[in-house]
């Protein structure tokens, strides 16, 4: 037996004749960037959110930049941001001009320590981007509370977390605006680049799609430095097809996180999982094991043909890119044992049972 990480042709054979119909249809109407399928897809997207505006846009990375630049947030700004994420949520602020300002993570959810967020509020400091990372959702009203008090705008990195819900509001619609990714190995993926900004701010939303046009609502008349960052209709299509199974995999996802944390013991070897709370509605996005040993663990099993990956391996803090930071290790010693530490073993819909026990019974086993 074989297990991938990841194996999206299950999910998409499941679904190929709408996939097929849904290119056959943007290939016939002759319009290939925002036009109607794209309008179709925000239209759903907002309201799967239950929020007022969603902007597809070109990727998740733009999302977040769009909403900073949108806020006009940029030189000489702070932006608050979890020190364990994927590099895109901090790459955002840069990109703009602002500072990121890096909080290290908690041990118990991997998310951003909360408890540590308002002693890097500076009078600089203009907002706070989290991120819902590995699909588990920050507590909001708790950061909310942070954000109201100090008067900064509230942002979430939704890229991990589609379709997750707390006290009755979806990911990425806690706050003044959300970005979401549909890199094709995301809960809700395209067949390529596509982002999406969600808010119920209108001039927000108007703004971020015009500055994603070139800076442009009317042809040829520019009132922003723009970017070119836009859906394309192939991508929303196909998204509008497979937003109608998001709920039902995420629930599959909950079912197979559930069943790894309900049958890994291991009395030899000490495997931390995630007090994850399977009865709400966080996502799974990727299900990560933390386990001293990893080398060990990556060799043993790659010996039983299961394939495992690391998110992520180098902290942002210590990447090369950013050494003009002078980040320091002292501050992130939480982010860096998870980044030594951390293990992501297969889930996704489409997974079979044996293919789950089989990964069971590999890490009951390994010692
Ligand atoms: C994937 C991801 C992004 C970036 O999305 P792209 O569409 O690849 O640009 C941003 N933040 C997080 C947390 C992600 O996982």
């Amino acid at each position: 037996m074989r297990i991938e990480y990841l194996n999206l042709s299950r999910i998409h054979n499941s679904i190929r004749s709408e996939l097929d119909a849904a290119y056959n249809s943007v290939l016939d109407n002759e319009w290939f960037i925002r036009g109607e399928y794209c309008l179709k897809f925000e239209e759903e997207f907002a309201k799967y959110c239950n929020v007022s505006y969603c902007v597809g846009v070109g990727n998740g990375l733009d999302a977040i930049s769009l909403i900073l630049k949108a806020l006009n947030i940029g030189s000489g700004d702070e932006v608050i941001v979890p020190a364990n994420t994927f590099i895109a949520s901090i790459l955002a602020i840069t990109e703009v001009g602002a500072t990121p300002v890096l909080i290290d993570a908690s041990y118990s959810t991997l998310n951003i320590d909360i408890s540590q967020i308002e002693k890097k509020i500076t009078k600089n400091t203009k907002a706070i981007i989290v991120v819902h990372l590995y699909g588990r959702m920050v507590e909001m009203s708790a950061v909310s509370n942070i954000a109201k008090k100090h008067n900064l705008f509230l942002i979430e990195d939704a890229a991990q977390s589609h379709g997750a819900m707390q006290n009755g509001k979806r990911a990425g619609c806690h706050g003044v605006a959300g970005a979401f990714s549909f890199y094709p190995g995301k809960n809700l993926g395209a067949l390529g680049d596509a982002g999406a900004v969600v808010t119920n701010d209108k001039s927000l939303a108007e703004r971020v799609k015009e500055i994603a046009n070139y800076g442009s609502k009317e042809k040829y008349v520019h009132n922003y430095i723009g970017v070119n960052s836009r859906m394309d209709e192939l991508q929303a299509a196909f998204l509008s097809v497979k937003l109608k199974y998001l709920d039902e995999w995420n629930i599959e996802r909950r079912r197979i996180g559930y069943i790894y944390c309900s049958n890994i013991f291991n009395s030899k070897i000490n495997i931390t999982m995630q007090e994850n709370d399977f009865n709400s509605d966080n996502v799974v996005h990727i299900f990560p094991i933390l386990v001293e040993e990893r080398e060990r663990l990556f060799e043993y099993l790659n010996g039983l043909n299961i394939q495992a990956y690391i998110h992520y391996p180098i902290p942002v803090y210590k990447q090369a890119a950013y050494k003009e930071m002078n980040w320091c290790d002292s501050d992130y010693m939480i982010t860096n044992k998870i980044c030594n530490t951390e293990v992501s073993i297969p889930l996704y819909p489409g997974l079979t049972n044996e293919e789950i026990k089989y990964v069971c019974s590999a890490l009951c086993n390994f010692k």
